[in-house]
């Protein structure tokens, strides 16, 4: 297991913790890139995020709403809004060109916002695929009771147990977001073989084999023969699982598009320049 720090970044006008990519640390394959807003207390009138119109293609650009209120437009004509607890799993594919705002009821009253973006990359078979959207409602993602002290796991995406998360993915992976209770300890299983990471969201405890402190904003690189994550919280802690089928395949990235050779980003930027990936007005 291998702990990196947060970069301090901005996306927008907020301000972002990436803890991927991360010096030394290009991806954790098939996860390419995460931001983290938050928790802070947005002030009514402000735009928590304020991200205007962009293209992306070749991946999928995943966010987990925790707290706040997230309005999502793009140039195929939808409008999602995120609330608490919601999730939205967007497959960028051939390319689409989205901005991400604060809802208008959430601007007005302002409130707590906390989320995180993450990019999962598309095996080179579905880079091109048509461009969809999956909007998970909190209720509609299962949640599996860990340790003795009321800790449990929101299953976003894979299977655990008799119980599977709602997200619908390209290459197998397994997405969960943690809610450990002080002093509990809890394990959660993860197939061996695949790249897993953890995220630590707020909190701080002990995780892995070597029970190596770990506090919010670090990310645990975890080793690829294990098959079971432990945690111990100190405090209240929150924190994502994340652990995929690693794709073994040669990538070419600029910006928001993420591709296999220099060509296709090439490409990439030509057709998002000649408007084949939609135009969308703010
Ligand atoms: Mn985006």
């Amino acid at each position: 297991m291998k702990v990196y720090h947060s970069i301090p970044t901005g996306v927008g006008v907020a301000k972002v913790m990436q803890p991927l990519p991360n010096k030394g640390l290009r991806q954790i394959s098939p996860f390419l890139l995460l931001h983290h807003i938050g928790p802070i207390l947005v002030e009514p009138g402000s735009d928590a995020l304020g991200v205007g119109s962009h293209p992306h293609r070749g991946f999928e650009p995943v966010t987990f709403l925790f707290e706040g209120g997230l309005e999502h437009k793009d140039s195929m004509g939808n409008i999602g809004h995120l609330g608490d607890g919601d999730v939205q799993w967007m497959t960028a594919g051939s390319g689409v060109l989205h901005s991400e705002h604060s809802t208008k009821e959430f601007k007005k009253s302002g409130g707590w916002f906390h989320m995180v973006q993450l990019w999962i990359n598309l095996p080179k078979k579905h880079k091109m695929t048509e461009p969809r959207y999956q909007d998970m409602r909190d209720a509609e993602i299962p949640r599996i009771s860990l340790g003795t002290h009321g800790s449990y796991a929101r299953l976003i995406a894979g299977i655990y147990d008799d119980q599977v998360g709602p997200a619908d993915t390209f290459t197998p992976l397994n997405a969960f977001h943690v809610i450990a209770q002080p002093g509990d300890s809890l394990q959660v299983r993860i197939e061996p073989g695949y790249n897993t990471f953890v995220y630590m969201l707020t909190g701080s405890g002990s995780l892995g084999p070597q029970k190596e402190k770990v506090v919010r904003h670090q990310i645990a690189v975890m080793d690829q023969d294990i098959s079971t994550i432990a945690f111990s919280a100190d405090e209240p802690s929150e924190f994502i699982i994340m652990s995929g089928e690693p794709i073994d395949e040669p990538m070419s990235s600029y910006g928001p598009f993420v591709m296999n050779t220099p060509q296709e980003l090439q490409e990439a930027i030509r057709d998002f320049q000649m408007g084949k990936m939609g135009v969308l007005e703010e």
